[in-house]
């Protein structure tokens, strides 16, 4: 029977399309599973900023005809020229709700 990490280990492999291979010791074997897991929280977050958030209180200056929103970061950010924050690079959603 396979004990839990065998079968983590197998689940990896599995949804990483990895090929099994000999691994010299456990510290490569760790190394390894440690950069698979690092990869699919980099792709996950890459999706997350891919993913257009609306700005928090979007504020218009009706004399001007601007519009500024708060990215999640704490930066604030011109409707008209972004279409994504200059700082974290999170894409945004301007559309608001009449
Ligand atoms: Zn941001």
């Amino acid at each position: 029977m396979m004990n839990k990490y065998e079968e983590a280990w197998k689940k990896i492999k599995y949804v990483t399309n990895y090929n099994v291979r000999a691994f010299d010791d456990d510290d490569e074997e760790i190394k390894v599973i440690q950069e698979l897991v690092d990869k699919v929280h980099y792709y996950k977050k890459l999706e997350a900023r891919a993913t257009p958030m609306k700005p928090i209180d979007i504020k218009h200056d009706k004399l001007d005809g601007f519009a500024f929103g708060e990215c999640k970061c704490g930066t604030v950010v011109d409707k008209f020229e972004n279409e994504f924050c200059n700082r974290c690079g999170q894409a945004l959603d301007w559309s608001e709700d009449e």
